[in-house]
């Protein structure tokens, strides 16, 4: 499959300002800092479409982005949302952003009825930390679809990638399936992401 377009659609930061578009939508949470927008754009294969942050937890709205791919050459294509929502856990802002942040973050989780699926991104060189463990459990608990993106691979030597993706599933609970590994840097994994929310999409 490929992406035939990408292109950002708005910012929201209350419900009233979600788009009213129907299509099947996938979100991406993760802590600052952690890669997400280098993983986004390297999704659309597009630099800049989401913002690479120079400021880590600068992003303080949900953004929404339109994409047209196609499963296979002949197939028609298929429109969905992307959303990139704020960072969590960067701990230099003050504790009542925070919180406004949370609140919105956390309504639009759990509200949102579009929403198919959410890709959980962690660092692969890490054990995940507690506020990765939260975020998936707040989404379990909501009954969301979770894929966790484990990248910057490309930071660990190749002999030890595929346990870090296995360790990584081992201590989030989850089938080792669920944990894709990526690299915005070498641009691996995306075919393997778009493989799984593709399918997620059609069900
Ligand atoms: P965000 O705050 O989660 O959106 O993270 P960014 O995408 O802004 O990336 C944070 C930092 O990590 C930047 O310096 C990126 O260049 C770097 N980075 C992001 N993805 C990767 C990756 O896959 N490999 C490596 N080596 N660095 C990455």
């Amino acid at each position: 499959g490929k992406v035939i377009s990408a292109e950002f659609v708005k910012t929201a930061t209350k419900r009233d300002e979600w788009p009213l578009e129907p299509w099947p939508e996938i979100a991406f949470v993760g802590r600052s800092n952690v890669g997400k927008s280098s993983l986004l754009n390297a999704l659309v294969r597009r630099t800049g479409l989401a913002r690479v942050s120079a400021t880590p937890g600068r992003t303080q709205a949900l953004q929404f982005f339109k994409v047209l791919r196609q499963d296979s050459p002949k197939a028609r294509p298929r429109a969905l949302a992307l959303c990139d929502l704020p960072g969590y856990g960067f701990a230099k802002v003050p504790q009542a952003e925070r919180d406004r942040w949370a609140a919105m973050i956390e309504d639009y989780l759990r509200e949102r009825k579009r929403l198919v699926a959410v890709v959980l991104i962690v660092d692969a060189r890490h054990e995940p930390p507690e506020s990765d463990r939260e975020a998936l459990a707040f989404l379990q608990a909501h009954g969301r679809r979770v894929l966790v993106a484990a990248t910057k691979m490309d930071k660990l030597p190749k002999s030890r990638r595929f346990a870090a993706a296995r360790g990584a599933a081992l201590a989030l609970a989850l089938a080792p399936d669920d944990v894709v590994p990526c690299s915005a840097v070498e641009g691996t994994g995306t075919d393997a992401l778009w493989t799984r929310l593709g399918a997620l999409v059609k069900e």
